[in-house]
């Protein structure tokens, strides 16, 4: 059977034969063994980019290729599976998938460098993101799961190869960035109501003890613990942790750099290439992250509208504790004698600590498709506010599509 040999980078020789050892010949003639000599095959890979590991590949594969079209460089991208899609994978579904994914980030991101990707079928349970290569399990079932699965992948091209992460320390950059980036992708290759369901499941996930553990998922360990959080009572936390609430404090900043007026989000997609573009080829840590966020943030229209001059109380609660909050927002109508509508009320703030402070968007329903977002702080326990509308709303809701963290968000009414 026909060996194939996949690596990262490209491959720039290919040589196969029979092993011309006659030393080993000798050998076998004077303990009259006849075997037959071996075969080999060898080949040489380079790669051109910085990169912090390089992975190969070996197994009786069958390439399926397709053209990336890209003006400048076309890029290929291969799928490496083991030969009939109908007992093993579909090749042609994962490389659209590849395909997609490589469209999708890399408008986001920045400019993809390499000059292919590979993703080679391998029968674990698991993905593996290396430079220009993939491994992939059996993943070729249309299902959310499926899309945020290879594209999760798919991402590690940019979260983990085109920027390394330097320790344990800054393994959430890599993960939960791969998550987030998967979860959005589903969003739009998939529905929006997707995208919800797997919010809902990674916040979900956080709150739930792992067995033998009196701690819930969240308490464990903050995000910069990486996986010095796996203990034998707490086998999956580095897991939950950097992937799960990684993506979830990713979505957050997500929130924090759009126009709520306008939900203009391409601000966060800005501050990310911008993060891409001073790493690219090298290490980033927490610290480096944290510092492109800061530039960035007092531009932004949160930023402006709260007068922030940085992001380090939020980086403090989300990424260096390991508080959970719970948000409910309580308020009243109160009609004026210009037609106009006073909204007051105030934001509660349980099991987070006094210094805890959060921005959570608000929106109001006017009936149809009449919507109005906007933003109110929590701020300790109990954080009043109060804003003015042109007229009544019928809806009141804090944070709907739950872009904040938290153990639970409600909205109720003042008596
Ligand atoms: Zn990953």
């Amino acid at each position: 059977m026909r060996h194939e040999i996949v690596a990262s980078g490209v491959k720039v020789e290919e040589r196969a034969g029979l092993f011309d050892d006659s030393a080993q010949q000798d050998y076998r003639v004077m303990r009259g063994r006849e075997e037959q000599p071996k075969e080999y095959r060898m080949t040489r890979w380079r790669m051109e980019h910085a990169v912090h590991g390089f992975g190969f590949a070996v197994g009786p594969f069958e390439p399926h290729r397709e053209p990336w079209p890209e003006k400048e460089d076309p890029v290929t991208v291969e799928f490496f599976g083991l030969g009939d899609d109908t007992v093993y994978v579909k090749s042609d579904f994962v490389a659209a998938e590849m395909i997609n994914s490589l469209n999708y980030f890399q408008r986001l991101f920045g400019k993809y460098p390499y000059e292919r990707l590979g993703t080679v079928y391998h029968p674990r349970r698991f993905g593996q993101g290396l430079a220009s290569l993939l491994l992939l399990p059996k993943a070729d079932r249309e299902s959310k799961y499926t899309f945020s699965f290879i594209a999760h992948e798919a991402a590690h091209q940019w979260w983990g190869n085109i920027v390394c992460c330097r320790s344990y320390r800054d393994q959430w950059l890599s993960e939960g960035f791969s998550e987030y980036s998967g979860v959005l992708y589903t969003g739009l290759r998939d529905s929006k109501k997707s995208e919800r369901e797997l919010i809902r499941y990674l916040r979900d996930s956080l709150k739930v003890h792992p067995r033998g553990s009196t701690q819930r998922m969240y308490e464990i360990a903050p995000l910069v613990l990486g996986n010095r959080s796996i203990t034998r009572k707490t086998p999956g936390a580095y897991f939950y942790l950097a992937y799960h609430k990684g993506a979830l404090v990713l979505r957050m900043l997500h929130f924090l750099f759009t126009d709520p007026a306008s939900g203009e989000g391409q601000p966060f997609f800005d501050m990310l290439s911008d993060f891409v573009d001073q790493h690219r080829g090298g290490w980033a840590t927490t610290e480096s992250f944290i510092q492109v966020a800061n530039e960035r943030f007092p531009e932004s229209a949160l930023g402006e509208r709260y007068g922030f001059p940085d992001l380090n109380w939020f980086f403090r609660q989300w990424v260096y504790e390991t508080y959970l909050p719970t948000y409910r927002l309580e308020y009243r109508l109160v009609g004026q004698k210009d037609g106009s509508v006073v909204v007051e009320g105030h934001v509660l703030q349980e099991d987070a600590p006094e210094y805890w402070l959060m921005p959570l968007p608000l929106v109001f329903g006017f009936g149809g498709d009449a919507i109005a977002h906007t933003t109110v702080i929590a701020h300790g326990p109990k954080a009043p506010f109060r804003l003015q509308l042109p007229r009544r709303p019928k809806k009141v809701e804090l944070d709907p599509d739950h872009w904040v963290l938290s153990a639970e968000t409600s909205t109720g009414k003042l008596r």
